[in-house]
């Protein structure tokens, strides 16, 4: 499996970021399956970095094959929603950028991406007006609306496939809200899709 990852997917983000598109659309990378953490294990602070920080994302599970999904139709294509993390190694993609590198180095290592657990779609009454939010040590760190979206979930699911075959048990990240920022050793994460407890793991 691949996890496929979209970046600057929420309006307020990109300001914080100082970034900007140049166009509609969207920005997407890829981690390996080695960046994968389950069952709420911790997070181990690797030694590469000294400011590794948090984005809280929705994540979408892939269903089925597909290649050049039509948008009205991507929504077959995924049966799942969760939720993750994708951990960033923020110094070092300040260097990958600066020296128009890559950004895999800063994204794609080892554990960068912690998942919770997924709840079927149809528990969804609305895709576009869900809310999810992530607490460190019980404070709210991060809060997002799907509503909030650049890109829906059903073009990211379109856009991603004119390039990349989608094949069941992929994931795609689907971009972060404001808020990020470092975390630390000790420090306690729990994310949360509308008010249930999704996914909780200690930084070590
Ligand atoms: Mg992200």
């Amino acid at each position: 499996m691949k996890i496929i990852c979209i970046g600057l997917n929420y309006a307020n983000h990109i300001k914080e970021m100082k970034s900007f598109k140049t166009d509609a659309e969207p920005v997407f990378f890829m981690k390996p399956d080695t960046a994968l953490v389950i069952d709420n294990k911790p997070f181990y602070y690797p030694a590469f970095s000294k400011e590794i920080h948090h984005e809280v994302e929705l994540v979408l599970k892939i269903s089925k094959t597909g290649k050049h999904i039509d948008a009205d139709f991507a929504k077959n294509y995924y049966d799942e929603i969760g939720i993750g993390i994708d951990f960033t190694a923020r110094d070092l993609q300040a260097k990958c950028k600066e020296k128009g590198h890559p950004w895999e180095k800063a994204k794609a290592f080892d554990s960068s991406a912690p998942i919770g657990k997924f709840l079927a779609k149809k528990e969804f009454g609305d895709i576009n007006n869900i809310n999810f939010h992530l607490n460190i040590n019980g404070n709210t760190v991060q809060k997002g609306n799907t509503a909030d979206l650049l890109t829906s979930f059903d073009y990211i699911i379109a856009y991603v496939s004119t390039f990349v075959t989608l094949r069941q048990g992929d994931l795609i990240f689907t971009g972060t809200p404001e808020g990020v920022g470092p975390v630390k050793i000790g420090d306690k994460l729990e994310a949360f899709i509308e008010d249930a407890k999704m996914l909780e793991f200690d930084v070590k």
